[in-house]
């Protein structure tokens, strides 16, 4: 039977980045995607012009509804907003047995517009970093969370220490803001005391508006579709950078990625 994925994540209307991101590359990697909208955002490649929080009730219901019918072999958190829609989407992924989980901790978009509030940083941390599988955090993210400055592959894994010390099973902690490096360079890392580096050649270009939901919604696919782990980070890293070699030229501004596997 086709695996389900389940996407508690923003919508970007221009079609590069949350909610549309996500079913887009479920799509693409063989996966039936549902969707539990937490805000809608009208925006464009050239920045975010607009925010507006869905009220908790109605976030819960999308979840409860989905639930309730599908069995979701896994599930991924985006655009959460708000410490008030963080403590729903908690109680709804308990109310159905935490599902396996991708937690791509999404704060702020590259035009600078803020996708989470900074008093909903807290909740981050003490309500979905324990119930996550996997988190995804890029080098800011890494820095609020773990709560220290990242310059070295070293600082990335202590970062990751701190990031499963708080409760996360596993991290993939995204090197691709460390410009100054010639190849965009990941660390997965496990309580178990895993660790794989991943790395790709850098792409220069500036169409790379979504990639990281795009790369956390092709690892929630893959466990979706039953791939282990290390094997789903692995395939994700492949899709991105394959999302980012073939950008689309859409747009003035940060163009999408290419959502087609
Ligand atoms: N809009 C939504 C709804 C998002 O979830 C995200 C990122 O997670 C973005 C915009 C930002 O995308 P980017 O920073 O890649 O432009």
């Amino acid at each position: 039977m086709m695996g389900v994925a389940l996407t508690i994540a923003g919508s970007d209307s221009g079609g590069g980045a949350g909610i549309q991101a996500d079913l887009k590359t479920f799509q693409e990697l063989g996966v039936f995607g549902t969707s539990a909208l937490t805000a809608v955002t009208a925006q464009n490649t050239l920045g975010v012009h607009g925010v507006w929080p869905l009220g908790p009730e109605a976030i819960r219901a999308q979840m409860d509804a989905v639930f309730a019918d599908f069995d979701v072999a896994a599930a991924k958190t985006g655009m959460l907003f708000s410490g008030e829609i963080i403590g729903e989407v908690a109680a709804g992924l308990a109310a159905a047995g935490n599902p396996v989980l991708v937690v791509d901790p999404v704060m702020i978009a590259k035009g600078g517009a803020h996708l989470l509030r900074e008093e909903a940083i807290a909740a981050m941390r003490d309500k979905i970093l324990p119930v996550a599988t996997v988190i995804t955090p890029n080098i800011p993210e890494a820095e609020v969370l773990a709560g220290m400055a990242i310059r070295s592959a070293q600082d990335m894994e202590e970062a990751g220490r701190r990031l499963i010390a708080m409760g996360a099973q596993s991290v993939v902690v995204k090197g691709g803001h460390m410009e100054e490096e010639k190849r965009a360079c990941d660390l997965f890392m496990d309580g178990r005391g895993e660790r794989i580096w991943l790395s790709a050649e850098r792409i220069r270009t500036k169409d790379t508006h979504g990639t990281g939901c795009t790369f956390s919604a092709a690892l929630t696919a893959f466990l979706a579709a039953g791939e282990p782990l290390e094997k789903a980070v692995g395939g994700a890293k492949r899709f991105i950078h394959a999302a980012i070699s073939d950008g689309l030229g859409l747009g003035g501004g940060h163009g999408p990625t290419n959502h087609w596997a």
